[in-house]
């Protein structure tokens, strides 16, 4: 059963995902070559704690962190430890959620560590793009597929990267997880309808080489199945009578990107690429 929020609970989605995005940021105020997972783990978690909220992931199904953090050929879900060390060139992405005032909030973005290859920033850029697409398609009237089919469309048609099928986006409220699934392929016009109160997570995972992926021993890493590079971004957004309402905010992980030496910009809307 879908759960259409109203003007009062989006409210509180936005400040448990702007939330998110403060630990985000903190990641990006200290990400360099030679960090560890654990320590942006242990970062991000002393911002939610110290919000009086709680870290979503941390125990979600027996996850053991706060983040997760994925290197490189990791797609999602990578477990972030003292052993995981960025060096220069990698891409990492980091994937948060909290829990606060009875309402969760998820996003990702996927940072570029040091000097990373054109091939690689344009994989970033692309994915990053494709999110705010599969947005603009998020609108009243049209339907689930519609947003899939954007990123699908401009992911595999004008780029021929890999989207990811096994995983999805999802709706997101009460429940860190809820109906609809967000697929991030699809056709036009298929799928449920969009509403107004619609609460969903966008999170296009897309592969620089093939689409296929396949779990690592830990038994969490999905990592792709030729070992090319990965990037994921994660919005959290709600339908809306005057369009899609981004609740989540990149603008402010970004800002802390332009102040770190050790990062560099992958842009933050659908300019992007312009
Ligand atoms: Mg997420
Ligand atoms: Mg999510």
């Amino acid at each position: 059963m879908i759960f259409y929020k109203t003007d009062e609970e989006i409210e509180l989605v936005r400040e448990s995902c702007l939330l998110v995005c403060k630990a985000l940021s903190r990641v990006a105020s200290i990400l360099k070559p030679g960090m560890t997972g654990q320590d942006i783990d242990k970062a991000a978690e002393e911002v939610i704690r110290d919000h009086k909220a709680v870290p979503a992931f941390k125990g979600y199904r027996g996850f053991p962190a706060t983040l997760c953090v994925s290197k490189n050929e990791a797609v999602v879900h990578g477990i972030p430890s003292e052993k995981q060390v960025f060096n220069d060139g990698d891409i990492v992405s980091v994937d948060c959620g909290v829990l606060l005032n009875g309402f969760f909030g998820d996003s990702a973005y996927t940072f570029p560590v040091g000097e990373v290859s054109d091939e690689i920033m344009k994989l970033l850029k692309v994915t990053n793009t494709s999110l705010y697409k599969a947005i603009d398609a998020a609108t009243i009237g049209k339907r689930i597929g519609d947003i899939g089919f954007a990123v699908q469309h401009y992911v595999e048609r004008d780029y021929k990267y890999g989207v990811v099928r096994e995983l999805v986006g999802h709706g997101i409220g009460r429940e860190l997880h809820e109906p609809p699934e967000v697929p991030n392929f699809g056709k036009r016009g298929r799928g449920i309808k969009l509403q107004e109160g619609l609460v969903i997570a966008i999170e296009p995972m897309v592969n620089q080489g093939k689409k296929d992926v396949r779990t690592a021993p830990d038994g969490w890493t999905i990592i792709s199945r030729d070992r090319k590079p990965s990037a994921h971004f994660e919005h959290t957004i709600a339908v809306r009578k005057n369009g899609p309402d981004i609740l989540s905010n990149h603008e402010m992980i970004v800002e802390e990107i332009r102040k770190n030496d050790n990062l560099q910009e992958v842009g933050v809307l659908k300019e992007a690429l312009a």
